[in-house]
């Protein structure tokens, strides 16, 4: 056995200790090398459970949250997901793994184009991506049957459940301060929504609009 797949079988028996048991989410997060997504200068951190820096002073997030994420969005094998936030790849990468297509939408065009380079060189076939404001959505491709948002939504993300199919799930990081409360939205029958609060989560800000760069 190698050492990275060493280091995987530590995080992954890490994320179930700690709670993430879905065995599909875990299978999908010990295929995808992390070490691929994040910086060279912290290639040794690549299979410790902590977010890291990317680039855009953006962060890959720490494997535990996306397993939690991943798990609260029950992803079946004919989903079509909508993730908005793609950054360094990797959730779209896990995601790509548990659904039949995913959607990702990322502010950042040199974040979306190395992400693209990356998930590429895994083979994955079934990613679409968009340099677009995902606080608006993919409304071209909705409804989607799961939605999740990497980034903390400043109020109820609203435009994002309408394009959520009834019954679909919609997990998102929302507040205003540098703690959010993490939230699942269940689609009911009658065309509301049940809000669950999960847990305390730091993400970096859902920002309005296109990134300037350069
Ligand atoms: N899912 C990512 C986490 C990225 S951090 C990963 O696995 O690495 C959050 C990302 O959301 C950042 O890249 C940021 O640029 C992006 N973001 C913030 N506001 C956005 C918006 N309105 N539309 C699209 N992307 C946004």
């Amino acid at each position: 056995m190698s050492l990275s797949d060493d280091r995987a079988g530590r995080l992954i028996l890490s994320l179930r200790r700690q709670g993430v048991t879905d065995a599909r989410v875990l299978k999908a997060m010990e295929s995808i090398d992390r070490s691929l997504f994040v910086h060279e200068k912290f290639l040794d951190q690549a299979w410790e459970d902590q977010a890291l820096p990317i680039d855009c002073a953006q962060t890959i997030s720490q494997p535990y949250i996306v397993g939690l994420m991943t798990q609260a969005l029950e992803v079946g094998p004919r989903h079509r997901v909508l993730e908005i936030g793609t950054g360094s790849g990797y959730q779209c990468a896990v995601l790509s793994r548990l659904a039949r297509f995913v959607y990702s939408v990322e502010r950042y065009k040199s974040l979306l184009t190395e992400a693209e380079t990356k998930l590429k060189l895994l083979g994955v076939d079934n990613v679409f991506t968009r340099h677009g404001d995902g606080g608006q959505g993919w409304l071209e491709q909705a409804p989607f049957d799961r939605i999740m948002v990497t980034a903390a939504s400043p109020h109820e993300p609203t435009e994002l459940l309408k394009q959520l199919k009834p019954g679909g799930v919609l997990v998102a990081p929302v507040g205003r301060g540098s703690v959010q409360m993490l939230n699942r939205y269940t689609g009911q029958d009658d065309g509301s929504f049940r809000r669950e609060s999960l847990c305390e989560v730091r993400f970096v800000p859902l920002v309005e609009g296109l990134a300037k760069e350069g």
